[in-house]
């Protein structure tokens, strides 16, 4: 059979390729090397963010993905579990910012300026240093690693898509895929190999300076019941997000932090907080920037996190019930690499820690213009 679309990667940037490719109506086959997800796609902290992408695509991207995200979810039988995000400004520094991104006529609709009483009213859980906090409405926290087999499962049941698994595409021409398992033929392909930088199209990749980026997670069970009504962040976030750090505002604060927190910038630290329907917390993260990683995990890097995690959460007891580590494809001046490398074919990479946050609008993007 020659299918109309043939997409490399079930990820979730492949994953979403045939969603957007199936909702046309086209016949789509996604071939993965892997029995199941085991990639930064299911690694990740699940964190659809809006609030904070760059202003422009990749915040149009997200907030369009979120939408795609809310209704798909419930027919796919994947649980939204948390909705919005609070950003705890533990400096003045950091309160500046959040007020400037507060008043920003596209990045701060909707999202709402606190003052430490407000915010300690709305969100009890604040009992260290708070400045000031955003709240913002727009963000949506999923547990990757149970949503993207439903997601896969849903395309498959729901849609017609068909994945095979276990096969490693060794090559790609326009209109065929060479595999472990035969040849796929398809009218045009998609390659989304995330940080797999060496099996297909390793020229084009080079070209584009892609490398990859390390992080390390962890999973805290807290000893005593603890409510997150929203996905938490804090000053470190407003040097790396590039909707806050674009801000002239950001300045000053990076300035402080540079003195404050050396260690922290270095290691690529800052602090997301989310929270699991069994009540754990995903936290993280850390970034170590190369080509090939070493698999080893920094114990004073987490410390770096779980130090931040205090400062908001000075009274919560926990253990540490999981570490991970996960990569992702990074480059220095793109998002996201949208790439063609013969007639037909798409090469697409997210470069950056976006994907969960914004690959089902790059999906839509793509086939539209592949298939056009
Ligand atoms: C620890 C961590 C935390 C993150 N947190 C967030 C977050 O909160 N929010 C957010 O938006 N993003 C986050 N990200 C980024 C996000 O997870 C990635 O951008 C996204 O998962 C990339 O998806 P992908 O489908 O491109 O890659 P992957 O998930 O890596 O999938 C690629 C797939 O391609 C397959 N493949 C590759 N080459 C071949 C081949 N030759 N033949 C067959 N199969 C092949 C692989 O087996 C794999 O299954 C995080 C990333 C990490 C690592």
């Amino acid at each position: 059979m020659t299918y109309d679309i043939a997409i490399v990667g079930a990820g979730i940037l492949g994953l979403a390729h045939a969603l957007a490719a199936s909702r046309l109506g086209l016949s789509v086959v996604v071939v993965d090397r892997d029995q199941r997800a085991v990639g930064a796609s299911i690694r990740n902290f699940g964190f659809v963010t809006v609030t904070g992408q760059q202003n422009g695509d990749c915040w149009r991207r997200a907030m369009r993905s979120r939408d795609i995200w809310e209704e798909i979810a419930p027919a796919a039988g994947i649980c939204v579990l948390q909705h919005g995000l609070a950003v705890v400004a533990r400096r003045p520094e950091a309160a500046s910012v959040l007020e400037a991104f507060r008043n920003h006529p596209v990045m701060g609709e909707d999202c709402e300026l606190l003052s430490p009483a407000e915010g300690r009213a709305r969100f009890p859980w604040i009992t260290g240093e708070a400045e000031a906090v955003l709240y913002s409405p727009h963000d949506r926290r999923v547990e990757s690693r149970d949503a993207i087999p439903r997601l896969a499962a849903f395309l498959e049941s729901a849609h017609g898509v068909t994945i095979r698994r276990g096969l490693a595409v060794h090559a790609v021409d326009s209109g065929r895929l060479v595999t472990s398992g035969g040849v796929v033929e398809a009218r045009h392909v998609v390659v989304c190999p995330g940080d797999d930088l060496a099996t297909l199209f390793p020229d084009r990749l080079a070209h584009y300076g892609v490398h990859r980026s390390k992080l390390q997670m962890m999973r805290l069970r807290p000893l005593k019941p603890l409510h997150l009504n929203c996905a938490v962040m804090t000053d470190l976030s407003l040097v790396r997000y590039l909707g806050y750090s674009e801000l002239p505002e950001a300045r000053p604060l990076l300035s402080r932090l540079r003195s404050e927190q050396p260690a922290h910038l270095a290691g690529g630290v800052h602090l997301i907080a989310v929270q699991s329907a069994d009540g754990t917390l995903v936290v993280g993260d850390t970034h170590v920037y190369g080509d090939t990683m070493d698999p080893f995990s920094d114990n004073a890097l987490d410390e770096l996190v779980l130090e931040e995690f205090g400062a908001v959460f000075p009274h919560v007891d926990y253990e540490v019930t999981e570490r991970w580590i996960g990569t992702y494809a990074a480059a220095h001046d793109r998002l996201v690499l949208i790439d063609t490398p013969m007639d037909r074919v798409r090469l697409v990479v997210v470069t950056s820690g976006t994907g969960a946050s914004t690959s089902f609008a790059i999906g839509e993007e793509v086939i539209q213009e592949l298939c056009a």
